[in-house]
């Protein structure tokens, strides 16, 4: 076995056995085929999506939610975040607004998902 997953496409969690068989994965454990796309996806090409917050620009504490209009490749969160992290956006935000466009070339928006005036 190479690597133990936890299905999380539905709230069975099946747990998942995987092992790499070179050219295709053999996965263990899932109680539907959709574990297999679910295993082969997080171990070929991982995905993860964020939701956080950063201050309106000038109030310090009035703070904006945000998230990410898809996911990313799972290697590239933490410098997606560092982006996020000095964004200030100014009054108004309206829910949907994109604040940051292919926000490092990912080809994914950074959004707000608060109106804020
Ligand atoms: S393998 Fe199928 S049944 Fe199991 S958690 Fe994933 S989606 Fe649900």
């Amino acid at each position: 076995m190479n690597d133990r997953l936890t299905c999380i496409l539905c709230p069975a969690g099946c747990e998942l056995e995987v092992f790499d068989q070179g050219d295709r994965l053999e996965v263990r454990g899932n109680e539907c085929d959709k574990g297999i796309g679910f295993a082969e996806s997080e171990i070929r090409h991982p995905l993860r999506n964020l939701a956080t917050s950063v201050p309106l620009q000038g109030t310090g504490a009035r703070m904006v939610s945000v998230r990410l209009s898809g996911p990313v490749p799972r290697e590239r969160i933490f410098p997606v975040l560092e982006a996020i992290a000095g964004l200030r956006p100014e009054a108004p935000v309206r829910r949907g607004q994109v604040l940051i466009p292919d926000v490092l070339g990912t080809g994914v928006d950074v959004i707000a998902t608060r109106t804020l005036e």
